[in-house]
């Protein structure tokens, strides 16, 4: 019998690694990615994550979740127009703008319903150290509970040792673009940026944070190598060196 797993995929960085890392860790698995929408916004990375499941032969479904824009829009202001994104490095306490309340619970949920559906053994999300200072739902105890509320819920359904999977929960993003590279994943087909260009715009929260995270991972990969092995980010940003700024701000701010 071919064991299935269930992989959440945004079509960013941290979730294409994760895709290729399954599918390196269980070859024999059949991988189905599954992908949420809640807003324009994500549209762009939908079809990066479609790119990514084709890739490792992982099948693709994605869900729309307009709901979401209707009923969370006035309790932050997570579904802000692109002009209002805030710049600079995630850790900024701006960068709170950002937050869909309860959105982890509500993707997975419904992700580890379609896992039991499929009888799948495992489900896994991206979800890493570096979500853990803003985002409540990304904490390893919320995970913790999470993994026990969907065996607890779907018992006797459930694939007996089905395990709710988060790889990099203590890794940070730095660390995932490293183990990325290393697996061949190629950058320029994953989307980040949370404003909707033709390319990554290199100064909103999360392009600041994936360009810290690649450019880190190279460095340390090109650690004891020869100058030719340098590792060159392949993605194309419209500003490609105010992260080093926005890293600096950050700095002298603390
Ligand atoms: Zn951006």
């Amino acid at each position: 019998m071919t064991h299935k797993a269930v992989v959440v995929i945004s079509g960013g960085m941290d979730s294409s690694v994760l895709l290729h890392f399954m599918r390196h860790q269980h070859p024999t698995y059949e991988i189905h990615g599954i992908s949420f929408a809640y807003g324009q916004r994500h549209a762009k990375e939908l079809d990066f994550a479609k790119l990514q499941c084709d890739q490792v032969g992982a099948s693709w479904q994605p869900v729309m979740l307009p709901f979401i824009r209707d009923l969370f829009a006035d309790s932050h202001s997570s579904l802000v127009t692109d002009d209002d994104v805030p710049e600079g490095h995630y850790a900024e306490s701006n960068m709170k703008a950002t937050v869909v309340p309860n959105r982890n619970m509500i993707m997975m949920a419904i992700a580890a319903g379609y896992a039991v559906s499929i009888k799948a053994r495992i489900l896994s999300t991206g979800v890493h150290a570096g979500d853990h200072f803003i985002y409540p739902d990304c904490r390893p105890e919320f995970f913790d509970l999470l993994d026990r509320a969907v065996y607890a819920g779907n018992q006797g359904f459930i694939d007996a040792s089905f395990e709710l999977k988060r790889p990099f929960i203590h890794k940070t993003k730095a660390d995932i673009a490293e183990m990325g590279i290393k697996l061949g994943v190629d950058f320029s087909q994953t989307w980040s940026c949370y404003k909707g260009g033709d390319l990554h715009c290199g100064r909103c929260g999360t392009c600041v944070e994936r360009i810290e995270a690649i450019q880190t991972a190279g460095a340390r990969i090109q650690e004891g190598m020869s100058a030719k092995g340098q590792y060159v980010d392949p993605t194309m940003y419209e500003d490609p060196d105010f992260w080093k700024e926005a890293l600096k701000r950050e700095t002298v701010e603390k």
